[in-house]
Order: C-alpha cells, then sequence, then structure tokens
C-alpha cells in the first residue's frame, strides 16, 4: 500500500482500478526497410482502420451533434479514398525504401504544401483536414488507440498529464469513476468541469503519478487530495464507512433541493451555477440551481478548427436559457487567452498570456467575431431572463466601447428585421483589481457585477493560478483579497446592483456565509457545491455572517484568516 496526498479539486471518494492515458507521441523517425511490400501493406491497413473510425465518428457526430457537424467527416472519407493520397505513401515507401511512419509524415507535408499554395481560400483551408487525416494514419501506425476514454467500458480512474475540454466532455456517459492529473490546480479548467460533473477529481500529482500502473487498485479522496495505491483490508474497511457518511449527507443536502438560497434569518444569496456548455444547464436546474451565474462561453469555440457560426451559438445560448424556463442565464462573452485555447484564432504565443491579449481585449480589436457573438446573444435573449457579461474590464471606456459594439449588433439585427431582445441586462466581471478599486465608478455603468475570484486572487496576488509550484501563494482568504471583495460588494450595494461571486471561492465548502457577510448577493458555482452552499448558509444568521466577515477583514495575514476559517469549520 502507498499513500500520498496532491491538490483535491473535486469532492467526492471514488474506488476502481488505475487507467493510464498516455501522452501521444508523434515524432517520426527516417527509419529505412528491406520490405517494400509489408511496409505499403502496414499503410493501407492503416488507411483502411482511419476509414471504419473516421465513418463511426461521423454516425455519432450526426446523432448528438447534427448533419451539418458531421460532413466534415464524409471530407475526411472522401481525401482518405482518394488514390493520389494512398499512392503518395506507398510511392515514397518505394523510391526511398523508408517506413510507412515516415512517408505519411512526408506525404502529408507535400500535400499541405500543394493545398496552401493555392489560390482559392476554401482549398487553402484543406491544409488543416489533411493534417488531420495524417495524424490519424500515423496513429494507427503507431498503435496508438483513437482516444483512450472513448474506449473506457469497465469503472476506472484516470491518471492523465491534464485532460483537455474535448476530454472531459469525453467522460460524460463513461463509468469513469474519478481523474488524476499530474499538472493545474483548483481553478484549472479539468478541475472546473470535474466540479460540474460531479466526478471526484485530484490535480497537481506530479511525478508521484508515476507511482501508479495501469490496473492498480486505487482510492482516490477529491476533497482531501488523498490517493492510495492498493488499499490494504483496514483502509478499505475506512473508505465504506466514510463512503457511506458521504451518502447520508447526499441525502441531507437533497432536502434543500427546492429552497431558496438564505440564511437563516432569511437574508437572500441567489445560488446559482456554473456552466461550458448548454447541457450542463440541465443539471443546474435539476440540483435547485437559482440561474445560471456564468455560462463560459468560450467553451463553444475551444477543442475545434473552426469558429461556430452566429447561428450555432445562437442555438446553443436558447437552449441554456430554455433549460433555465425563465430564471436568469449569465452568458459571458469570449474569455481566450491566458490558458484558454481557441485555434481557430491563432492568437501568437505570449510571454505572460493571462496579463496579455485576452477576453475583452481581443473582442474590442476583433469586432467581426464580438459581433456575431452578440447578435446570437440578443437573439437567444428572446427564450429567457438571457444577460450578457464581460468578462476583464479594467475601466469604464472598455464597459463603453463593448456597449457600442452591442448597440451596433441592435442595430444591425434591427435593419435586417432579424427578431430579438433589445432589453437585456448588462454586467461586468471584476477580476482586476483595479476594477474592485474603482467599482463604485463602474458601478454607474451597468446593471450588475460578478466577481471573478479566480483571476481576482491571481492578479492581487501574484500568483499565476495554473502553476502547481507556487499553488502555496494563491490564498483566498488573504485579507487583501477579502477587502478587495468587500469594496466591490460595498459598491454594487449602494449603486443597488446585483453582486455575484462565480470564482470557484463561491462554492468553496464554508465560504457562502463569508461571502454573504461581505456583501455579496449571487453565488455561481460548479452545480455540484450548490446544495451544500445552500445548506452552508442556512446554518447562519445575516449578523454572524458579517461577524465572520469583519474577523477575517481585520485578521493580520492570510494564515491568521485561514485558522480562523478552519476553526469555524471545526
Ligand atoms: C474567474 O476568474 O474567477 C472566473 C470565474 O473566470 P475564469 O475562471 O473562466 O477565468
Ligand atoms: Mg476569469
Amino acid at each position: 500500500m502507498l499513500k500520498w496526498k496532491a491538490i483535491g479539486v473535486s469532492e467526492g471518494l471514488a474506488h476502481a482500478k488505475a487507467l493510464i492515458i498516455k501522452e501521444e507521441d508523434l515524432t517520426v523517425v527516417k527509419d529505412t526497410i528491406t520490405d517494400v511490400a509489408a511496409e505499403q501493406q502496414r499503410v493501407t491497413d492503416a488507411v483502411e482502420k482511419a476509414q471504419v473510425q473516421i465513418a463511426q465518428l461521423r454516425d455519432e457526430a450526426e446523432k448528438n451533434i447534427g448533419a451539418a457537424e458531421a460532413e466534415i467527416f464524409d471530407a475526411h472519407l472522401l481525401m482518405l479514398d482518394d488514390p493520389d493520397f494512398v499512392e503518395g505513401m506507398t510511392g515514397i515507401i518505394a523510391d526511398e525504401k523508408v517506413c510507412a511512419e515516415y512517408a505519411c509524415f512526408v506525404n502529408c507535408e507535400n500535400f499541405q504544401q500543394m493545398f496552401r499554395a493555392m489560390d482559392d481560400e476554401y482549398m487553402q483551408a484543406r491544409a488543416a483536414d489533411i493534417g488531420d487525416i495524417s495524424k490519424r494514419v500515423l496513429k494507427n501506425l503507431k498503435g496508438i488507440a483513437d482516444n483512450a476514454i472513448d474506449a473506457v467500458t469497465e469503472p476506472c480512474i484516470l491518471i492523465a498529464n491534464d485532460l483537455t475540454p474535448s476530454d472531459t466532455a469525453r467522460i460524460g456517459g463513461k463509468p469513469v469513476m474519478g481523474f488524476i492529473t499530474r499538472i493545474g490546480g483548483r481553478t484549472s479548467h479539468s478541475a472546473i468541469m470535474a466540479r460540474s460533473m460531479g466526478i471526484p477529481a485530484i490535480a497537481g500529482a506530479g511525478d508521484r503519478a508515476d507511482d501508479i500502473a495501469d490496473g492498480d487498485d486505487l482510492l482516490l479522496d477529491g476533497s482531501t487530495g488523498e490517493v492510495v495505491i492498493a488499499p490494504d483490508a483496514e483502509t478499505l474497511a475506512d473508505f465504506k464507512t466514510k463512503k457511506a457518511e458521504e451518502e447520508k449527507r447526499r441525502e441531507f443536502l437533497a432536502t434543500y433541493r427546492d429552497r431558496e438560497g438564505a440564511t437563516a434569518d432569511g437574508r437572500r444569496v441567489v445560488i446559482e451555477g456554473n456552466i461550458g456548455k448548454p447541457d450542463d444547464a440541465v443539471r443546474v436546474a435539476e440540483l435547485g440551481g437559482e440561474g445560471v451565474g456564468l455560462f463560459r462561453s468560450e467553451f463553444l469555440f475551444m477543442d475545434r478548427d473552426d469558429l461556430p457560426s452566429e447561428e450555432e451559438q445562437f442555438g446553443a445560448y436558447k437552449k441554456a436559457c430554455e433549460a433555465m424556463a425563465g430564471k436568469p442565464v449569465i452568458i459571458r462573452t469570449l474569455d481566450i487567452g491566458g490558458d484558454k485555447e481557441v485555434p481557430a484564432l491563432s492568437l501568437e504565443k505570449e510571454q505572460n498570456p493571462f496579463l496579455g491579449y485576452r477576453a475583452i481585449r481581443i473582442c474590442l480589436n476583433q469586432t467581426d467575431l464580438f459581433l456575431t457573438q452578440l447578435r446570437a446573444l440578443l437573439r437567444a435573449a428572446q427564450y429567457g431572463d438571457l444577460r450578457i457579461m464581460f468578462p476583464m474590464i479594467s475601466s469604464a471606456e472598455e464597459i463603453r466601447s463593448a456597449k457600442q459594439v452591442l448597440q451596433q449588433a441592435k442595430d444591425l439585427l434591427t435593419a435586417e428585421g432579424v427578431a430579438f431582445n433589445a432589453n437585456v441586462k448588462v454586467g461586468i466581471m471584476i477580476e482586476i483589481p483595479v476594477a474592485a478599486i474603482c467599482a463604485d465608478a463602474l458601478a454607474k455603468e451597468v446593471d450588475f457585477f460578478s466577481i471573478g475570484t479566480n483571476d481576482l486572487i491571481q492578479y492581487s496576488c501574484a500568483v499565476d493560478r495554473i502553476n502547481e509550484k507556487i499553488s502555496y501563494l494563491y490564498r483566498p482568504l488573504h485579507p487583501g483579497v477579502l477587502r478587495l471583495i468587500r469594496m466591490t460588494a460595498k459598491a454594487a450595494n449602494e449603486n443597488g446592483i446585483e453582486v455575484g461571486v462565480c470564482g470557484e471561492m463561491a462554492g468553496t465548502p464554508g465560504m457562502a456565509p463569508i461571502l454573504c457577510g461581505l456583501g455579496v448577493t449571487n453565488l455561481s458555482m460548479s452545480a455540484s457545491a450548490m446544495l451544500a452552499a445552500k445548506a452552508d448558509l442556512a446554518d447562519h444568521t445575516f449578523a454572524e455572517c458579517q461577524t465572520f466577515a469583519e474577523q477575517l477583514l481585520a485578521a493580520p495575514s492570510a494564515t491568521a484568516a485561514e485558522e480562523l476559517f478552519a476553526g469555524w469549520r471545526k
């Protein structure tokens, strides 16, 4: 038996066999061969396998996403059927006596160059498709499974370097009991996704993950970050007891499902859910969420090679509104950059991505992109209480510029006779310290604030939110951070606008009463944290919440504040 601890990022207990997700090694070496026919046969086999895989993906896409999205796979099948493409590879093997992998690599380069040199923009874009199908053929040649997650049929705990949003999306519906990642922390996006799906997860395991072999018996505790490899009988028995307690607590929390968020004496705090895809709203509604406080719209733009059209975005936003049946749905406009990449925009790599060309800064510069999203949002706002939120705001001028583009979107839709809702509330994220400090001025420009504590902590403590080496400096209870929240809430309260928190702090166990005491009116979190937040609030009067907040604000250090908080949680 071996035990260690990393960062618990998504609560819950899991017991299953380990499944290691290997990094794909697609490097190609120019090996020479003697048996040309055998090497050519490998190409034929790999291409045939790719055809079967793509046909399967096409059918799944047609069933789960739509016919239009499935068309891309038809195009890939046509390319694979092209004799020039396959003969390109077999020809290189015959001429140069090289291995199939190398032939595949060179053939891909040749075809891509040919497409890129064409005048037609559509044909130039086919270079990416060639890259895609060649990668698939190469993976087949190297015997790399299409996607290990797709192949999961037995209960397992995944071990990976990190999981991309599409990996995490793949987990849905599979018997994945939990996962462990080598990198990341509470606010990395795989952790956020784990919480919204209610899957126990641990991040920042680093090299300790090397202790785990495929098929090892594993225990994982997503709240403490503890991992046990090959547990003994006593540990297993303890685990079973803990699991039964967890089940009891779940039953208790379920009684809060249909209750409004409020303190024991009735001070309202609206409890909402964070989502990344429209379907997540269903879980928020099922778990008694009083709205969606943050829809991270950039998830619609990630893990794909093209941009979602106005129509596709409209469909997604409308779906979220419909799932929430009239309850508020705050949709944040694109927040890319930082740790979120959108391949279709080919943004340059930056030295300091979190401080760089990101979020509203991109949208105000690439207004076509912004206009498309705003048009889709205004149209979808006919189907519910949709509200628009701008991220990474640092000044009143940015708000005014963003509102000008919003007005432009309204003018365009009016001129085209397209139906939309013009009376949409507009708010901003407060996640840059200067915005918190100047919140009194910004409150006059908008209908609501939502404090993005993930970034607010990162910027005010000067600590990269995804760097596990310095995660000990990432202190949500730093009195400096609490003062920024207090300042923001005070400005909002005085100006009569709502002020939410939508960073991970909102859903951290025990934190709801503190944030309520600081003057926050709305809390938005992973769906799985909502019931516990309601229960935490119901345990205290508003006066108690205010006293907690005052004591933490007055604490001489982050450590002192953390000790106070831990004492109350006992
Ligand atoms: C935040 O910064 O707190 C936030 C909610 O946004 P994101 O985590 O997507 O940056
Ligand atoms: Mg943020």
